[in-house]
């Protein structure tokens, strides 16, 4: 298979899963799925109840309480955004049941989302009353140069095309306008400790990287491949780079084992140390 960002034909087997064979290709250095989820499989997954219903989805409906994560995070973003561009239009792409489109409407902007899942679409329109289309950002067809900020909250390791995607966002995104891309870090320590057990066990121990290659998950970037997937799609300017612990137990969107979860708040701690943590938030601008 060619790399599905920059069609580079040779890439070398990083681990082979229960969940998937992982891929890095030789030339762009981007981490993805060998069989990437695509096409009606993307929407009937997120359409599934196992899905929408793990604990990751259900902290996002309405009257949950806003003091941990992800409300921290979009509280942080949304106080960053109001000094970087004007308070006007913002798009959410893949904005599930809204949380933070309501946050940003709080904040004072005028909020617009986009999401495939028709179940995820519905609760967000029903219940916040929210100014949501049903489908991809592709299909949606908003016009040139409209938004000033567009978001994609742990979005763009799922989308089959992203290139394609983030495209179609610097066409919708004004001039001085702000993409923000929140998503893991391929980089971290926590994924070099997961690729060292499989590697010291003979590829016996997989479960660290089963978690961390999310089987919902087509691409892994780090801050290179992410600012090369950039470069591709128009976007030539880094305004600012943000990182976040894992805080793994809050996030994953199935439970994980009492053992791992101490494991990872010890290797949290270290990668602060070390500059190489979980999450990585990123605020992209055109070019010049
Ligand atoms: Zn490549």
């Amino acid at each position: 298979m060619n790399c599905p960002i920059c069609n580079y034909p040779t890439n070398k087997l990083i681990a082979n899963l229960p969940n998937g064979t992982i891929c890095k290709c030789i030339d762009c250095g981007t981490v993805f799925r060998k069989n990437l989820i695509a096409g009606n499989s993307l929407f009937d997954l997120y359409d599934s109840d196992s899905y929408l219903e793990s604990p990751y989805f259900q902290a996002l409906k309405a009257g949950e309480k806003r003091d941990r994560e992800p409300y921290n995070a979009y509280n942080n973003v949304l106080k960053s955004l109001d000094t970087m561009t004007e308070k006007k239009r913002l798009l959410d792409v893949g904005c599930s049941y809204g949380a933070f489109l309501e946050m940003a409407e709080e904040h004072g902007w005028e909020a617009y989302g986009v999401e495939i899942s028709s179940k995820a679409y519905s609760y967000a329109v029903e219940q916040r009353k929210l100014n949501i289309q049903n489908c991809t950002l592709e299909s949606a067809e908003y016009p040139d140069d409209y938004f000033s900020v567009v978001t994609l909250w742990d979005v763009v390791e799922h989308l089959d095309d992203p290139l394609s995607t983030l495209r179609e966002i610097h066409r919708v995104l004004k001039a001085d306008g702000v993409l923000m891309i929140f998503t893991i870090n391929q980089k971290s320590l926590i994924n070099a400790v997961g690729h060292l057990i499989y590697a010291l066990s003979f590829k016996k121990i997989v479960s660290p990287l089963v978690l961390l290659y999310d089987i919902h998950h087509n691409f892994f970037f780090n801050k290179r491949t992410l600012e090369h997937l950039l470069k591709q799609a128009g976007f030539d300017r880094r305004l600012k780079i943000a990182w976040m612990d894992s805080k793994i137990e809050r996030w994953q969107s199935v439970p994980i084992p009492p053992l791992l979860s101490l494991g990872t708040k010890i290797l949290d701690f270290a990668a602060r140390l070390m500059g190489n943590r979980y999450r990585m938030i990123y605020y992209a601008g055109k070019g010049t």
